[in-house]
């Protein structure tokens, strides 16, 4: 293996690619990543590699700050911000040897499901075999690109609500979200927080398990990073379970919850669904159908919590601190969000105000919040492992769930669905995020994927599983 060679080989795809399916919005020195990559080749050949991921491509979505080069957001808000300083990821990933090749192209803020609501162009899928123009999926859009188009071994994306595993499911990818405050957020340009989290695109299990390994630790820059008591505590029980699956699946209970069974599933995602069901049976393990029965809360729990989240975190673009600036003395506000923000963003600031002003605050944003806890208690209710958050849950049978990723495969960029109905294509990612659940998405038939999800902490666990069965 040679990290000079395969730099190259991203480096070809790239400039054979790029132009077409706008996964990078910018590109990192190459003389400095040639240099670092000789460097990684010297430490192999020494047996002195710093980690598993020492000569790694890597791809960052362009919400993660980096200080060498700019922070976009995909907004014409941030279209010329560089960050002072390297998101905690970041650092962690330079430090551990990865070769960080540029940043990737996303739904402005994170906010979208098909990449198409970006400042600079929407992404296209990778596979265009059969001459059609498809979305690769949102918002981590240029991050699955990427990865699947070769440009790189692996992405970071982030993931508030399905935006990992939604592109991973259409472009064919493994893609994790690790449990909230696993991997830190400081220098993660924040749309929903309480919901925000990394995640990790590539083509398969190990290579994910490796960056996950860098990057789940604890970081004293975020408040809501898990701190180190609990996490010795996860880590170990997470552990001690993982170690009791091997190469196939005995003893493994996988619940199925039948309000994820929903109208909108293609005949095709359903068959993956069934495929994959059998794929776990034939590996020894049992299949249970269980039942959350406040998933359909999930959708309009999340959109509520999530833009009311938002309209409080991007009111500090405000034409003073950050970014893009109109210079007018009376509308300085006014004129920099009106012809910073695109119109999708636009619009999920004024629902998210909406939801709390005083009118609504206590007929919409309480009621999602309280819909949000039930969620979550009855996700503690199905798993055999208890909730550590909570020391006294009832628990139930199953140790992983099983679902699918998205309703139907990548959708044509000329048949996407437009306005509020965009938003029902994320009813199967964003119960996760809700309860803060790790979950991964594993390719499966028809470049449709599937999803496990795990208990709070286990996400060793998750990657344990997902390996086995791909
Ligand atoms: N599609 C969802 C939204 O638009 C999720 C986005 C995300 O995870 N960043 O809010």
């Amino acid at each position: 293996y040679s990290s000079v060679a395969t730099l190259k080989e991203c480096w070809n795809q790239i400039d054979r690619h790029n132009t077409e399916i706008n996964a990078f919005i910018s590109l990192n020195d190459r003389t400095l990543l040639e240099k670092k990559a000789v460097e990684s080749d010297h430490r192999r050949s020494n047996g002195t590699l710093q980690s598993t991921i020492d000569g790694t491509t890597i791809a960052i979505k362009d919400n993660i700050c980096t200080s060498f080069l700019p922070t976009t957001c995909a907004s014409n808000m941030l279209k010329d911000f560089t960050s002072p300083y390297d998101a905690t990821v970041v650092q962690l990933l330079n430090e551990a040897g990865s070769l960080i090749m540029g940043k990737t192209n996303m739904d402005e803020f994170g906010m979208g499901s098909t990449n198409v609501h970006s400042a600079f162009g929407p992404v296209i899928h990778p596979d265009r075999s059969d001459d059609i123009q498809r979305s690769p999926g949102g918002s981590s859009g240029g991050s699955a690109a990427s990865v699947a188009m070769d440009m790189c071994t692996a992405a970071l994306g982030s993931d508030t609500g399905g935006s990992v595993r939604m592109p991973a499911s259409y472009c064919g990818l493994v893609g994790f979200k690790p449990s909230y405050g696993r991997c830190s957020r400081h220098g993660l340009i924040s749309y929903a927080n309480s919901l925000d989290t990394i995640g990790i695109l590539t083509k398969d299990v190990k290579s994910c398990a490796n960056v996950y390994d860098i990057i789940d630790k604890y970081d004293e820059k975020d408040p809501t990073s898990i701190p180190n008591e609990l996490r010795t505590e996860l880590n170990e029980n997470d552990a001690q379970l993982s170690l009791q699956f091997k190469n196939d699946l005995n003893g493994l209970v996988v619940g199925v919850p039948q309000e994820f069974y929903v109208d909108s599933l293609s005949s095709e995602v359903l068959t993956s669904w069934r495929d994959g069901i059998k794929r776990l049976q034939s590996l020894g393990a049992k299949i249970v159908s269980v039942s959350i029965p406040s998933v359909p809360l999930a959708l309009p729990a999340y959109y509520i919590i999530a833009l009311a989240e938002a309209s409080s975190n991007l009111s500090r673009y405000d034409g003073v601190k950050y970014g893009h600036r109109v210079p007018d003395h009376k509308l300085l506000y006014d004129e920099t969000r009106s012809s910073g923000f695109g119109d999708e963003v636009k619009k999920r600031i004024l629902l998210g105000t909406h939801v709390l002003t005083a009118g609504t605050y206590d007929t919409l944003f309480l009621p999602a919040q309280s819909a949000r806890r039930v969620i979550q208690k009855e996700f503690n209710q199905v798993f055999k492992q208890p909730n550590l958050l909570y020391s006294k849950s009832k628990t139930g049978q199953a140790h992983v769930l099983l679902v699918p990723s998205a309703t139907s495969r990548a959708p044509q960029l000329n048949q996407l669905n437009q306005g509020v109905k965009a938003y029902i294509d994320d009813v199967m990612t964003l119960p996760a995020n809700l309860a803060g659940l790790p979950a991964i998405t594993v390719p499966s038939t028809h470049s449709i994927g599937l999803q496990l999800l795990g208990q709070y902490g286990y996400d060793n666990f998750v990657l344990r599983i997902a390996e086995i069965m791909t």
